[in-house]
């Protein structure tokens, strides 16, 4: 059973920022000093799986798509890469100051949070409903109950004035907005706010020995301009014709105003961005195409029930189109991925700025043009957050004495875990460490591995399945005799016994990336 169905969402929330402590996933930066707010370090079991995520994104990204290629781009970038892009100018979130707790929030995310509220009790009269009518049709409930429709109509009248705000950079009518909605600040109860101003997110350093204006440089706020500045170095050397794509993995820095939610929203984080160069009038075209395959990635790893589409009705200066991809996470429905059609901006503002031709030769159409592009952007940080939430879980399990006790496992697909298979002898004498040594020195070539001998073997079961490794081989006085060993699934807690000549094989299996696609199209066919 999810945790998240036997505990409130809060406390299944720090169990997971707890779990991620005790088990060397994620640490707080500078611990010992009393951290520093929004950084994070990961542990040896959190730089397995964040580097499992990283590969698994790259093979479906650029492995799969002949059209696809990598790239690795500095994080400092000329200064005027960030004039060009638009992120010196309006690279910014609206702040609001609470003058009683001190407490700083972005006016975005109160009105969110607000919206958020109303959309809860939206879901508490279908979910009431559904439980008193057998034949339940939601979408008919929805278009005609009373007290939803009110709470669907004050939504919509706050989301537009939110939109409106927003598009119009009206800080002035955002205060209003949150006085007339009477939000109070979460740590005080009180109302008695600043002015709403912008913040720009970039963080700026030095270049060089000269503390000068002109040796500004930025840390990146995202990786995709120096996907951009490069483009023309990709294409010719790489000889793509349109429609090609340009993949990347990196860190990005944002000093975000408010940094809640443990990993969800850090100041320092890892993107996986793709831009995906196009005919100019291809771009929704190909728009559609990367919003469904992302989907399926994720589909890949998660349920339906915990993803959904939010198209956006505010768009950024560069899009003509964007949409999130939204994960259930255990505070709600919110954004682990931006799919956005960012039209000729990025490209045209560049050979504007640098003076220098950023076209491509079309050979068939015979002319030269300024590409369009359409982008996928998702956080690494938060898909790890993504993961974790889902694969933390408590169940009932048989119990060695006929009952039942509780064990807490982390579900994580194979592919992703940080180890694969733990190799553990029954006891830790009578030959049978060496066997399984034997048996891990083979393993090791293939996947990551863990021996381990210390306490009874339910207690190194349960500490297994805490790490979420999802094979456990057990030696014991048998496997002298005939080379068999017993190998323990994760999920099913199913044990077979097999020789020691087929494990390789077996694992090696289940530890095919391909599968995971392969079970998505079935669970879609
Ligand atoms: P948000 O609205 O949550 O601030 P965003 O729309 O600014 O996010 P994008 O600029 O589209 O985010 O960045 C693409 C992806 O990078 C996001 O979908 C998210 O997964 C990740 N991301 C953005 N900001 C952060 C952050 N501060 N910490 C962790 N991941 C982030």
């Amino acid at each position: 059973m999810y945790l998240c169905q036997t505990m409130k969402k809060e406390d299944l929330f720090k169990r997971l920022v707890s779990h991620c402590k005790e088990y060397g996933y994620i640490f707080q930066s500078s611990e010992i000093y009393d951290g520093l707010s929004a950084v994070y370090d990961y542990g040896p079991y959190g730089v397995e799986l964040k580097n499992n995520i990283k590969q698994y994104w790259w093979k479906a990204m650029v492995q799969m798509h002949e059209n696809i290629v990598g790239l690795d781009a500095a994080i400092f970038m000329h200064p005027t890469v960030w004039k060009a892009s638009g992120h010196v100018d309006a690279f910014s979130d609206p702040l609001i100051d609470n003058k009683d707790s001190k407490k700083r929030y972005r006016a975005d995310v109160l009105v969110e949070d607000y919206l958020a509220k109303i959309e809860k009790k939206i879901d508490k009269e279908v979910e009431k409903a559904r439980k008193r009518f057998d034949d339940f049709d939601e979408e008919m409930f929805k278009k005609t109950n009373g007290r939803v429709l009110q709470n669907q109509e004050k939504y919509d009248t706050i989301n537009k004035r939110l939109v409106e705000v927003m598009t119009n950079e009206d800080m002035e009518g955002f205060k209003t907005l949150i006085e007339d909605l009477k939000i109070a600040c979460p740590e005080s109860g009180s109302r008695n706010w600043t002015d709403v101003r912008q913040f720009n997110l970039m963080f700026s350093t030095q270049f060089g020995a000269l503390a000068t204006g002109e040796n500004t440089v930025y840390l990146r706020p995202e990786t995709a301009q120096g996907i951009f500045v490069n483009f023309l170095n990709v294409q010719k050397s790489t000889r793509q014709k349109l429609p090609f794509g340009i993949a990347q993995i990196g860190k990005a820095f944002r000093n975000e105003i408010v940094a809640r939610q443990f990993i969800f929203r850090m100041r320092e984080f890892e993107q996986m961005e793709m831009q995906f160069f196009v005919s100019p009038g291809e771009e929704m075209k190909w728009y559609h195409y990367w919003k469904e395959f992302r989907l399926k990635w994720h589909k890949t790893l998660f349920p339906a029930t915990k993803l959904r589409f939010h198209d956006h009705e505010k768009l950024a200066h560069y899009a003509n189109a964007a949409a999130d991809v939204e994960f259930q996470f255990p505070f709600g429905f919110k954004e682990l991925e931006g799919i956005h059609s960012r039209t000729d901006f990025d490209l045209k503002s560049h050979q504007e700025h640098s003076g220098r031709k950023l076209q491509y030769f079309d050979s068939e159409k015979k002319e030269h043009y300024v590409p369009y592009v359409v982008e996928t952007s998702i956080g690494v940080d938060r898909m790890f957050l993504a993961i974790l939430s889902h694969a933390l879980q408590e169940e009932e399990v048989p119990d060695a004495k006929g009952g039942t006790a509780t064990r807490v496992v982390m579900k994580i697909p194979a592919v992703l875990a940080p180890i694969k298979v733990a190799i553990l002898p029954l006891v830790g004498k009578s030959g049978l460490p060496e066997k399984a040594r034997e048996i891990f020195a083979d393993l090791k070539w293939i996947c990551e591995c863990q021996y381990d001998e210390k306490d009874s073997i339910g207690r190194r079961y349960r500490r297994q399945d805490a790490i979420g490794t999802p094979f456990c081989v057990t030696v014991d006085f048998e496997t002298l005799e005939d080379n068999a060993v017993t190998l323990r699934d994760r999920d099913t807690l199913e044990q077979v016994r097999l020789p020691i000549s087929e494990l390789a094989g077996k694992i090696s299996e289940k530890l095919n990336f391909s599968n995971l696609w392969k079970e998505e199209a079935a669970v879609e066919a």
